[in-house]
């Protein structure tokens, strides 16, 4: 790994207290890895708001630089103000900035900013340059994309509205991720784009989260999985070497860093981040 490739680590907000600890326990061990962020997810119309900012107080009293994410979808710019100002009040540097998704049964009120770009805009327009910005950018095309072209032109313009680098939704193909980011640059950005990475642990669940968003898990991957049956140690070990080999190879190739969605765990993260060649 060259010496300027950052690891960071993604959260969700825990529910109860049982997975509140877990998280904190998880969070210890990962310091190990000097790990440049954290971030913290937000749900969709503001549902866990409270949730995220329990999570970021939670990890900023640990001594992380903390990154929440913020989606907009749903919401007033005075509700996205009054986060942004509660933010930076807490002395938090960054965050993570998304559209989201409309829980179903909010029929269409999309709120007053309908991109993630009109977000970015928003802001930098209330907050200058109090935060560092990152979007999401999907090396396989965002699923309620019209054209792959459409989504690039998309990402494109968002990252001009002041974003400062962007995480990748996840992927199991590294050519994707480096086609994605040759396009991008010759479209003009020049910010980093960190590959997210999802560690393979369970397959029913990778399966369901796969279909909603959108990433492709490769057909050797998925006959691979079928044929491990319900034995959870043949796919943590077979998940592992495939996840570090493309951690590796993406390293390899030029990322600036890895993103790693942790779903609270600890063990697969720390596992493969020690596998990797620095
Ligand atoms: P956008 O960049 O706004 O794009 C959404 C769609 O709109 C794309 O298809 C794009 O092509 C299209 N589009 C953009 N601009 C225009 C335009 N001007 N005209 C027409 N179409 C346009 N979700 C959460 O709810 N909480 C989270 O914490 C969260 N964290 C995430 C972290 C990462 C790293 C990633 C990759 C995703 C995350 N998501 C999260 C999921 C994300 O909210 C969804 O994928 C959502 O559907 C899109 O969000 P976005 O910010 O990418 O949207």
């Amino acid at each position: 790994m060259s010496d300027k490739a950052v690891i960071s680590a993604e959260f969700f907000p825990p529910r109860d207290i049982a997975a509140q600890e877990k998280l904190v326990r998880s969070a210890k061990s990962l310091m190990g890895l000097d790990l440049s962020y954290v971030s913290v997810t937000f749900g969709a119309g503001g549902s866990t708001r409270s949730g995220t900012v329990g999570a970021v107080d939670l990890l900023q009293n640990l001594g992380f630089d903390v990154a929440p994410h913020l989606s907009c979808i749903g919401s007033t710019k005075a509700e996205i103000a009054e986060i942004l100002d509660g933010y930076q009040a807490k002395g938090i540097k960054r965050l993570v900035a998304l559209r989201g998704d409309l829980p179903s049964g909010m029929g269409g009120d999309v709120g007053e900013l309908r991109y993630a770009s009109d977000l970015v805009a928003f802001i930098r327009e209330h907050s200058g340059d109090a935060f560092r910005v990152e979007v999401a950018a999907y090396p396989e095309m965002h699923p309620q994309a019209l054209s792959f072209q459409e989504d690039l032109e998309h990402f494109v313009f968002k990252v001009k509205q002041g974003a400062d680098a962007a995480i990748t939704q996840y992927f199991y193909n590294a050519n994707a991720y480096f086609d994605f980011v040759d396009r991008v640059q010759k479209m003009g950005v020049d910010v980093p784009i960190i590959p997210g990475i999802m560690p393979i642990m369970n397959s029913s669940q990778l399966i369901r989260f796969s279909n909603m968003c959108g990433a492709e898990i490769p057909r050797w991957i998925k006959l691979r999985l079928a044929d491990f049956g319900d034995d959870r140690a043949s796919i943590r070990a077979f998940g592992l070497d495939v996840v570090t080999k493309l951690s590796q190879d993406l390293i390899d190739g030029g990322a600036p860093g890895l993103h790693f969605y942790t779903l609270n765990g600890s063990e697969t993260t720390m596992k493969i981040v020690e596998r990797l060649s620095r």
